[in-house]
């Protein structure tokens, strides 16, 4: 029911931008329209009809998922096949792409099915993603899953904090993490899982690597599962050992930022506001240098998504939307420390969707 109602919704913004066709190519955009999670499709929507077309490896699963829009399968390039049938749907004349999913080679290999007359006035670049902005606001269907997704990566934490101890390497913690991850129903990890310890967690995106654990420092790991299709993403900084007075107060820092970026996000907040909530903490703990980059971002179908939660970002929160808050201090040659929860956008505020403990963890 959902995918009519996403494929409705596009439709209205279609016929504002006059567009009569839009070829969709980018597999999240895809799936959240119709349902069809494979790796190898095209979406071609009309103002009366939508047709999705994929390979024969797919057939089996494009009619179980497909809701919304009819299955074509076929051997060449389904975005290919999506172009001949938008030429032949009445009235569409043109269809447009979205030119951030699409490469150079894939604009001239399409161009080059058509004939020569409609070569260069068939496909129109879209002015901006128009599947996206309907993304960027979660149904009660996709935050539920979304939740799911996140209170999964807050088991995997709690998990994990249970075999932590000075002799394992990184690559061990990260392995734990992904194994129980399985047990626990996600299809595979987000990202990359990092699990960066000691002088290494002042590199906000260390991989773990088969370094040991030291027996006093930082211990950063952030994580996340993809559970049906939606991402979890959370960071937590535990320390092993008893960290000095600095360390402490960074943490207590970090810790002070992120809450008070979380407490700024509600519906109609501007996303410079709320990255400013968090930084101006760490400003006045003269950590401000420290703090190398954005405060969050949105999380869906893929786990960087708009909006962007960054320094001047005019965007508006919408309820609804899901974003992380995720500040960070990263001190080369010493240590680093980031909290990272994810955040429902709601009227009244931000509710958290990861409810691990916040308080310095000491192991
Ligand atoms: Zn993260
Ligand atoms: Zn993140």
């Amino acid at each position: 029911m959902n995918h009519v109602r996403r494929i409705g919704q596009l439709r209205r913004r279609m016929t504002k931008a006059g567009l009569p066709g839009l070829l969709a190519t980018h597999l999240p955009d895809i799936r959240y329209l119709c349902g069809f999670s494979g790796s190898s499709a095209a979406l071609g929507v009309t103002r009366r009809h939508a047709h999705l077309f994929t390979d024969g490896r797919y057939a089996a699963q494009a009619s179980e998922e497909v809701c919304g829009a009819t299955v074509g399968i076929v051997k060449g390039p389904p975005a290919v096949a999506a172009i001949e049938w938008l030429r032949k749907q009445p009235g569409a004349n043109r269809a447009a792409f979205d030119t951030s999913a699409t490469t150079v080679a894939e604009l001239s290999r399409w161009r080059a099915s058509l004939p020569a007359r409609k070569r260069m006035s068939f496909l129109s670049e879209l002015a901006e993603p128009l599947v996206m902005p309907l993304r960027m606001v979660k149904d009660e269907d996709e935050l539920a899953l979304i939740s799911e997704a996140a209170l999964i990566g807050c088991r995997l934490f709690e998990h994990v904090l249970g075999i932590i101890r000075p002799d394992l390497r990184e690559i061990d913690v990260a392995a734990e993490l992904e194994y129980k991850a399985r047990q626990l129903g996600a299809e595979g990890m987000s990202f990359e899982t990092i699990v960066a310890s000691g002088e290494r967690s002042a590199m906000p995106h260390g991989r773990a690597t088969t370094a040991l654990l030291p027996r006093k420092g930082f211990l950063t790991l952030d994580f996340g599962i993809i559970h049906k299709g939606y991402m979890s993403d959370m960071t937590r900084t535990v320390y092993l050992g008893k960290p000095t007075v600095k360390e402490r107060d960074t943490y207590e820092a970090v810790l002070e930022a992120q809450e008070a970026g979380v407490g700024a996000v509600r519906g109609g907040a501007r996303c410079g506001d709320v990255d400013e909530a968090a930084r101006s903490v760490l400003k006045r703990a003269g950590l401000a240098e420290a703090f190398t980059h954005s405060s969050g971002h949105g999380v869906g179908l893929e786990i960087h998504e708009p909006p962007r939660i960054g320094t001047e970002q005019s965007d508006r929160l919408v309820p609804g939307m899901v974003v992380t808050i995720e500040p960070g201090v990263y001190l080369a040659g010493e240590f680093g420390i980031r909290i990272e929860d994810m955040v429902v956008v709601t009227q009244l505020g931000g509710k958290v969707l990861t409810p691990a403990p916040k308080a310095l963890i000491q192991l």
